[in-house]
């Protein structure tokens, strides 16, 4: 049987009455734009991620924008983070206004070095954005130090690690605002684009609120320039029964990941080669990404087994055509640029099997004897 990378359609066969109902309940009531589900998920997600507010708008790149325009970014502004990224952490910053300043990863976590901080503040610099990568958290202490000792922001991008903890405290809670996804493959997906900001001050929750609602905040009177970047109804009811799973499905990621982690070791493959969790740290796996040499003869060897995997990601956004002329350009990001011929991202998701798991985890390792 071939082992997909994903199985969203298993994940809704086990939701499906409650899923069904939820939907129903959306267009009984008729509402479907902002409403009594979206105030009900943005309760429920301030809880999850330990922040005082939560404000749903249209997707998790419109979060970083809008968290980065509600904290006064602008234009001439910079940036600081991690060069190793999806592409939406540096193209909000650049629709912002601003100019992404990146900065290379620890090799072990993925995530921003923040002992290369220093080498990289200017006067311009008002922000920083850490990356917790792949559902591992950045280094919020070092980060956090930082940003206060120069007046820096912070906005965290959760988008991969919704139920990730770093020191006990759930990830988005650290910094001025967090950013958070719910495209349909991260680890709490809608069943469409969507995305919240989380914050404890009132003031960035307020203000987000009035960008994403055309800077309005009483019918037809528009104080401020905003967007139209909403979150609606049908998702929020979606997402809400969804996140009655979320501690549970983050779990068996991580069993799942223990388990990849004990058979590969057991098959040789070296302890740098596969995900690290640092201690103090809860890695909640979005995806499990392993390093090997000769790394698409390895994907071509699987898929020919009728295994699917990922390249996450095949280059630094530094390489990206579309920042090319708007980043400073000439600097040299050789932890990120390794990585990025090596990284591979496996199956993993909470209804893998351990039957699954283990003839991945032979199919890998064979291939990687042979490619
Ligand atoms: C998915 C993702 C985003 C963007 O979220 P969308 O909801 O797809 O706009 C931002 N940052 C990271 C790290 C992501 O993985």
């Amino acid at each position: 049987m071939p082992i997909p990378f994903l199985n969203l359609a298993a994940q809704y066969r086990a939701l499906r009455p409650e899923l069904d109902r939820a939907v129903r309940r959306v267009f009984e009531r008729g509402q479907f734009v902002l409403g009594p589900e979206v105030e009900a998920f943005e309760r429920e997600m301030a809880s999850t991620c330990g922040a005082a507010h939560a404000v749903g708008v249209a997707s998790g790149t419109d979060a970083l924008e809008l968290s980065l325009r509600a904290l006064g970014v602008g234009p001439g502004d910079e940036v600081l983070t991690s060069v190793y990224s999806f592409f939406a952490t540096a193209g909000a910053i650049v629709a912002a206004g601003a100019i992404p300043v990146f900065v290379d990863i620890a090799p072990d976590t993925y995530c921003l070095d923040a002992s290369l901080l220093p080498r990289h503040l200017t006067r311009k610099t008002r922000v920083i954005i850490p990356v917790h990568l792949y559902g591992h958290p950045c280094d919020m202490d070092a980060i956090m130090r930082f940003a206060r000792a120069h007046r820096l922001k912070v906005i965290e991008d959760c988008a991969q690690a919704i139920g990730a903890r770093y020191r006990g405290r759930p990830v988005g809670s650290f910094g001025d605002a967090a950013a958070l996804s719910f495209y349909p493959t991260k680890n709490l997906g809608g069943a469409g684009d969507g995305g919240m900001v989380v914050a404890n001050d009132a003031r960035v929750a307020e203000r987000i609120r009035l960008l994403r609602a055309h800077g309005s905040r009483t019918r037809y009177r528009h104080e401020v320039l905003g967007t139209n970047s909403r979150l609606d109804e049908l998702q929020a009811a979606v997402l809400r029964v969804k996140l009655k799973q979320l501690s549970r499905w983050n779990a068996a990621r991580r069993r799942a990941a223990r388990l990849y982690t004990r058979l590969l070791r057991r098959a040789g493959m070296s302890a740098s080669d596969l995900p690290a969790e640092r201690a103090g740290c809860q890695h909640v796996y979005h995806l499990y990404c392993v390093r090997v040499p000769r790394r698409d003869q390895v994907a071509a060897s699987l898929a020919r087994a009728g295994i699917a995997t990922q390249v996450c990601y095949p280059s630094t956004l530094a390489d990206q055509p579309a920042l090319r002329g708007v980043v400073p350009g000439g600097r040299r990001y050789p932890v990120a640029s390794a990585a990025a011929k090596e990284i591979l991202a496996l199956p993993l998701y909470p209804e893998l099997t351990d039957t699954q798991a283990r003839s991945i985890a032979n199919a890998l390792a064979r291939a990687v004897r042979h490619p």
